[in-house]
């Protein structure tokens, strides 16, 4: 099994590192970061970022509120497909894609690969259908799956892992591949664990959004990243006693788990290049990060 770090997508919002913590100017420097794991059942991608069509028409497919406040860049070089081109494969070789969620700087690639099964937990995709408020419309864009063919849902519950729930045995995916609900974000937001040679690897989607949160006893965030997970969160409550759990799970077994966020850019570069370190990457300009 190998497993390749993608960046999907760019945001830029205005705030710094206010924002991100690391950026000089006035715009943060956010990414999507995705897996393309090649197995034995075919490729699986976790999460899509922005796909091919929201490069195309961005208005057509996202809200405006969105492109602006998050500052989307689009281009087609940060779309999974291209990437995926460039690893030598071809759209159809995608077999699977496990969604941590159904936002729109998740989901927006799923079209790109028509052959492939989506897997969700059942509550997303109910909540994403509903889309109830000003955020849920614009968050949930059924533009970006309405022509999705194949889906498999899921329901929380199953064996435990690490203390917390894990969904097993996802229909046609190899057995190293869980899902654990992770609720808060959204109301069936997951992450997405891997059990790999060298121990456990954990996309925890946007159950946080900076590194800080979970390398030390006490939280540490920005007052962007703070506000931003106010802003889009369904349940304080459960997202918070998530982190908490993610937290002491990255401190007490951080010799068999790593774990990451969706949208930490120094996160990002320490997988994408490990031999670069954390001090030493180059941020300064999206390339660095997205040809990692
Ligand atoms: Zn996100």
């Amino acid at each position: 099994m190998k497993i390749h770090h993608l960046n999907c997508g760019c945001m830029c919002p205005i705030g710094g590192a206010l924002f991100d913590g690391f950026s000089r100017g006035l715009t943060a420097r956010l990414v999507c970061h995705c897996l393309l794991v090649e197995t034995d059942r075919g490729l699986v991608l976790i999460d899509t970022g922005f796909g091919l069509r929201d490069v195309k028409s961005p208005y057509s497919r996202l809200s405006p509120f969105f492109i602006h406040f998050n500052g989307i860049q689009f281009d087609r070089k940060y779309t999974a497909l291209d990437q995926i081109e460039r690893l030598g494969f071809s759209a159809s070789d995608v077999r699977h894609i496990v969604l941590t969620h159904l936002d729109f700087d998740h989901a927006g690639g799923l079209e790109d690969f028509p052959d492939a099964t989506v897997h969700v937990m059942q509550s997303e995709i109910e909540t994403a259908q509903d889309r109830r408020g000003f955020i849920a419309r614009r968050r949930y864009r059924p533009e970006q799956w309405d022509e999705v063919k194949h889906w498999n849902y899921y329901s929380a519950g199953g064996e435990p892992w690490f203390g917390f729930e894990a969904v097993r045995e996802l229909d046609g995916l190899p057995p190293e591949i869980l899902l654990i609900p992770l609720a808060g974000h959204t109301r069936g937001h997951a992450g997405i664990a891997i059990q790999t040679p060298e121990g456990w690897l954990l996309h925890a989607g946007d159950a946080y959004f900076y590194r800080h949160e979970m390398d030390s006893a006490e939280r540490r965030c920005t007052p962007g990243l703070r506000a931003y997970q106010w802003m889009m969160e369904v349940d304080r409550k459960a997202r918070l006693l998530n982190q908490d759990r993610l937290r002491a799970l990255s401190i007490e077994h951080s010799q068999d788990v790593r774990l990451f966020c969706s949208h930490d850019a120094i996160e990002f570069n320490a997988f994408a290049n490990p031999t670069n370190g954390t001090q030493s990457v180059k941020l300064s300009s999206f390339g660095d990060i997205a040809n990692g």
